[in-house]
């Protein structure tokens, strides 16, 4: 199944979902900047609510909206009882820091998963791990790989592979070619998140039954770009476009759902 045609059919069962519930599930987002890329996103998850049933309030502050205004207006979303979860878009502008504004958001309403609390995971990791195991992709004993090491991505990616009972290695800038080379040429499934593009090809080796999941997005006048060239020997390899993005989508509205469900 490919990645667009595993959304369709997650997006038609949360409709479902949706559709039988009492009160209609109601997200907010927070947005305080103006750039393309940001815009895109919010514009995509404005249209996946639509698809879904689910209220989406997009709250527009201005873009010089000082940290400390933020954060009160973050704690009004805390204790509102009209969104049943919030997300404040990133990135934010300078005079804000994001990581305090990550722990300002109440673990109970995370969306994003972003607080160290949640008990939610963040989308990118979270959508990647649903789509592994609705493909049934063994995890169990597999050798997982994953490169790069930030909090959104790569360590929860870790965490929730070594929850699948995967035997998982965490590679980064640090390691040594040598040591990549190896990683990876013993690896079942490899996901690489570090926003180079085309790092992962053919001076590796790579095992023909290997998954690859590709999380890197980097964009350039040609197009976007993933941290792996098109078509590597391997048995499953996600694209860029229309890859993990999709996933990651997807995930924000499992988390939701999943937040509207513990109530
Ligand atoms: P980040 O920039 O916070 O961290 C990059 C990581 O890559 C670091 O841990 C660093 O150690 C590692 N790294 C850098 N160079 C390396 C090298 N040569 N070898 C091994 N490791 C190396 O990254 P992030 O926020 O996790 O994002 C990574 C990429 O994923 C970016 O392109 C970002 O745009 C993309 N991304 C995509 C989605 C999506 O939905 N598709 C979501 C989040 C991030």
């Amino acid at each position: 199944m490919t990645i667009k045609e595993y959304v369709a059919a997650r997006k038609a069962e949360f409709k479902d979902v949706v559709s039988k519930m009492e009160k209609v599930p109601c997200i907010g987002i927070v947005q305080l900047n103006e750039d393309p890329a940001s815009n895109a996103y919010v514009k995509g998850k404005l249209k996946d609510a639509a698809e879904l049933g689910i209220k989406a309030d997009l709250m527009k502050l201005p873009i010089d909206t000082s940290e400390k205004d933020l954060l009160s207006f973050i704690d009004g979303l805390n204790k509102d009882d009209v969104h049943d979860g919030f997300i404040v878009q990133m990135p934010l502008p300078k005079q804000i820091d994001e990581e305090k504004v990550k722990l300002a958001v109440d673990p109970k309403k995370d969306v994003d998963g972003f607080h160290p609390l949640s008990s939610l995971f963040p989308c990118t990791p979270k959508g990647i791990m649903s789509y592994l195991k609705y493909e049934n992709v063994p995890l169990v004993g597999k050798n997982a790989v994953v490169i790069g090491r930030s909090n959104i991505v790569g360590k929860p990616m870790a965490r929730m592979l070594l929850a699948e009972s995967c035997n998982v290695t965490v590679v980064h800038s640090k390691t040594s070619n040598e040591d990549l080379a190896r990683y990876i040429e013993n690896a079942d499934i490899i996901v690489v998140a570090i926003g180079k593009p085309g790092f992962l090809d053919n001076r590796f080796k790579y095992k023909e039954s290997a998954v690859i999941v590709d999380v890197g997005i980097s964009r350039d006048e040609t197009g976007l770009h993933g941290d792996a060239i098109p078509g590597l020997p391997v048995a499953n390899q996600t694209p860029v476009p229309g890859g993990v993005g999709l996933l990651t989508r997807l995930a924000l509205y499992e988390n939701l759902l999943e937040i509207v469900s513990k109530k």
